[in-house]
């Protein structure tokens, strides 16, 4: 079995409303890039990549002269073809690979008849249990729907989620709005929720200080963990001396390097693994064994998945003995999906993991058409910027907070 060719279509799928986080918002939707590997076959795998557009999209057409041709079963070789880590500072392709063995291993299982899990070990678990995604949104411009803003309207988004989707812990995005407000707004779900279990993560825009100062505030609540509340291992090894509640991240420890250091000198205590981030589900199958043995905590992160992404964080939590945590997913706030059967079901606060063979999902084609059709009238838009406060970027360690009492609504589509 050959690889015959490569594509990568643009999507952007709306979002219930605009998620604020501490360097700026989704701006109402996503935007994603879906990967098809087509082997000599006729099977076709699918991968899935944040951000998109042309050049995105471009880079796996540039691929298609070093991939087509080689065996899809030989992804080990293909990371070194494409992402070999000692020429990682021409071309850091990390999150490509990433999208690239997924699709392998979609095409592996279904040539093999069996999931993914299975190619990874086999799974130990049905379901992933997930963790809701409280974010502080804007309206959703079209109906002014779906603000988080003030602590009534977060206690009460997080008691529909667990209404809705069974959550029994809930993450809250901080970095938006002063600490202090974050603190009271983060004591407050807790409060409004007591047999639930709790973690925050103001992406690393906080000083050491105010790192200290807000995880000794929260030690008597029920908390999962803090995460990533300053930026660097550093800054997280001082935290993590004067705080009694674990520390986890997404940011400092994303590659084989950098957990090795963590371990040499502890400053975190809960690795969370993304599918992308480390440059594919088997990365992080490898990262987890690393963590197991240092008895570190292990989560699922979520960069911003539609269902192909999403199936792979089912496959790699299911197949992780130690997951010692709800999985992350922003796949709540989404209004659609493109895979088949519209987005997958959250019941009891956990996901099935998908049985079919290879990922276990397929790409709904109309849907994919539609989304394609909607990026292209749309386009992108900016990650790191706030729509309502256009000359503001935040510092590390920021000190340029949203106001709370402004109820504004963008103008964004
Ligand atoms: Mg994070």
């Amino acid at each position: 079995m050959k690889i015959a060719d490569i594509r990568a279509t643009t999507v952007t799928v709306p979002l219930e409303a605009p998620l604020r986080h501490a360097n700026g918002c989704h701006w109402g939707r996503f935007v994603r890039t879906i990967v098809e590997v087509e082997t000599d076959t006729g099977l076709v795998g699918l991968g899935e990549m944040g951000g998109g557009g042309e050049s995105a999209e471009a880079v796996f057409r540039a691929l298609k002269s070093t991939l087509v041709g080689c065996d899809p079963a030989r992804i080990e070789e293909m990371r070194f073809r494409i992402a070999n880590p000692s020429a990682s500072l021409y071309n850091n392709r990390t999150q490509v690979l990433a999208a690239l063995e997924f699709a392998c291993l979609d095409i592996l299982g279904q040539a093999w008849g069996v999931p993914v899990s299975e190619i990874l070990g086999g799974r130990l678990r049905d379901r992933v249990r997930f963790a809701a995604y409280c974010f502080f949104r804007y309206p959703n411009p079209k109906d002014r729907s779906g603000e988080v803003r003030t602590i009534d309207q977060l206690v009460s988004h997080a008691r529909d989620l667990r209404e809705r989707f069974g959550f029994r812990t809930y993450k809250l995005k901080g970095g938006v709005f002063p600490p202090g407000y974050e603190l009271a707004a983060y004591r407050a779900l807790a409060e409004a929720l007591p047999e639930d279990t709790f973690r925050f993560d103001p992406n690393a825009v906080w000083s050491t200080e105010q790192a200290i100062r807000f995880g000794r505030a929260i030690e008597d609540l029920p908390n999962d963990y803090l995460e990533d509340p300053v930026y660097g291992l550093a800054g997280m090894r001082r935290t993590r001396e004067k705080i009694r509640v674990p520390l986890a991240t997404n940011t400092v420890v994303v590659n084989f390097e950098q957990l090795a250091a963590n371990v040499r000198d502890t400053g975190v205590d809960v690795v969370l693994l993304d599918t992308t981030f480390w440059g594919g589900i088997r990365q992080c199958v490898k990262a987890a064994g690393v963590c197991e043995t240092f008895q570190l905590g292990i989560g699922v992160h979520s960069s911003g998945e539609l269902g192909i992404q999403l199936a792979t964080m089912l496959h790699l939590g299911a197949v992780i003995p130690g997951l010692s945590f709800a999985a992350d997913a922003h796949y709540h706030h989404l209004k659609d999906d493109i895979i088949e059967g519209g987005r997958m079901s959250c019941t009891d606060g956990s996901i099935r993991v998908p049985t079919g063979p290879g990922l276990g999902v397929r790409l709904d084609r109309r849907k994919l058409a539609e989304y394609s059709e909607l990026y292209r009238e749309l386009g992108d838009y900016p990650y790191d910027r706030d729509p309502l406060r256009p000359g503001w970027a935040a510092l590390v360690p920021n000190d340029r907070w949203a106001d709370p009492d402004d109820a504004s609504v963008p103008d964004v589509r």
